[in-house]
């Protein structure tokens, strides 16, 4: 069969292969821990799930704005204005089914062949995916766990070159945890104001998922706001993954663009979860701050289980769910005939000989790590990191 050549620019999640996986082994009855998730381990608030009753009730069953309800629409500029005193008007607004196609309409609405994009590595698995879909040349810049996986505006002023035209982070990062400060990313403001012709991706999807206080946004910085395109979501900070429902405020002139890109592949997103998502975005966040406190206590443990693995070295996360420690003194260990060659290797011998699940750093551009998740009962994270540790102890 002779599919598109699309298909071969890019493959399948290592986050989603790792989870079938792990399904695989249950199925055959295995009992595995599965520390690969990358959402929220709870349930979507009652409040939200009640308005989402009522609107099926009230009919609200019909095709959308392509951009969203225009209600949700201000709801969204109000959360803007509330939690990041950003001013954004509706028309600069554009929902869609998930952050992840948020990003999709983006990088089809920018990006040329022969474009660079510059990529901090490590990175969320979908955007060098997404920009080699539409043809563009990802540039990655490797972050170090010294620098607590933060790029410097130093490295920024190297990668750019005449065809930079978008950079692509997230803040907290998936899957380092980084959280930059404004100081940080008042730095890379300095950069790019030297260079208007590039844009500003800046996925903000954890953004309540955040264990230093305040969170920062690049779009603060007036002197390149124009450029910066913020994406966000419900599906982390709600525990609404399955819900989708992401979106972008950016420039009316680019909203726009992305209207007519998603106006041809999807339409507009849900109906009755976009009136649910009214609901969660205009209600008090206590919700969210204990599901947030949660994840902070499960950080601590996590941090001192990683003590009885000392060949790992890891970063503190100071956002998202996630550790993501280096693994590469594991690296030539053997298990039986069976050689640990990289991060894969580890990863695949953690899940078929540890019964948990992990997934590979090689999907986030570092194949030196691992990354584990914390969205796991308290009970699942203590036995994840027994597992791992007698497994670790078979290596010779
Ligand atoms: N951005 C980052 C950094 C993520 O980790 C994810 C989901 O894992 C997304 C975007 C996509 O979120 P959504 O579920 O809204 O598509």
């Amino acid at each position: 069969m002779q599919l598109s050549s699309i298909l071969s620019r890019f493959s399948e999640p290592e986050t989603l292969k790792m989870a079938k996986l792990g399904r695989e082994l249950r199925a055959k009855g295995i009992d595995i821990v599965d520390l690969s998730l990358g959402e929220p381990d709870f349930d979507t608030p009652q409040h939200i799930k009640e308005a989402a009753k009522k609107a099926i009730d009230e009919n609200w069953s019909h095709y959308t704005p392509v951009a969203g309800y225009l209600d949700l629409r201000q709801a969204i500029c109000n959360k803007f204005s509330r939690d990041n005193n950003l001013a954004f008007t509706p028309d600069q607004i554009i929902v869609s089914t998930g952050a992840k196609q948020s990003i999709a309409n983006l990088v089809l609405s920018l990006i040329d062949k022969g474009d660079e994009v510059i990529i901090p590595t490590p990175y969320w698995v979908t955007y060098s995916a997404i920009v080699q879909l539409a043809n563009g040349t990802p540039k990655f810049v490797n972050t170090t766990l010294e620098n607590d996986y933060k790029i410097t505006a130093e490295q920024l002023e190297s990668a750019i070159t005449y065809n930079t035209k978008l950079f692509m982070f997230s803040s907290p990062c998936n899957p380092t945890g980084a959280v930059y400060s404004k100081d940080e990313l008042e730095k890379l403001a300095a950069v790019f104001e030297k260079y208007p012709r590039i844009y500003i991706m800046s996925d903000e999807i954890y953004e309540y998922i955040n264990f230093v206080g305040k969170h920062e946004s690049i779009a603060q910085f007036d002197s390149i706001k124009e450029r910066v395109i913020v994406v966000n979501g419900l599906s982390k900070g709600f525990a609404m993954t399955g819900w989708r429902l992401g979106y972008i405020a950016a420039s009316a002139e680019l909203a726009k663009a992305c209207d007519k890109v998603q106006g041809q592949f999807t339409s507009g997103a849900n109906s009755i979860t976009q009136r649910a998502a009214i609901t969660a975005l205009n209600s008090d966040l206590k919700p969210t701050m204990e599901m947030v406190k949660e994840f902070e206590d499960r950080r601590k443990k996590v941090m001192a289980l990683m003590k009885d693995l000392p060949l790992m070295q890891c970063n503190e996360p100071d956002g998202a769910f996630y550790v993501f420690p280096r693994i590469e003194k594991y690296f030539g260990k053997k298990f039986g005939e069976q050689v640990i060659a990289d991060a894969d290797d580890l990863s695949m011998y953690l899940l078929n000989e540890a019964h948990v699940s992990t997934v590979t750093g090689k999907a986030f551009g570092q194949p030196n790590c691992i990354r584990l998740s914390f969205a796991n009962s308290m009970k699942n994270i203590e036995e994840g990191f027994k597992r791992i540790k007698s497994g670790l102890e078979k290596l010779v």
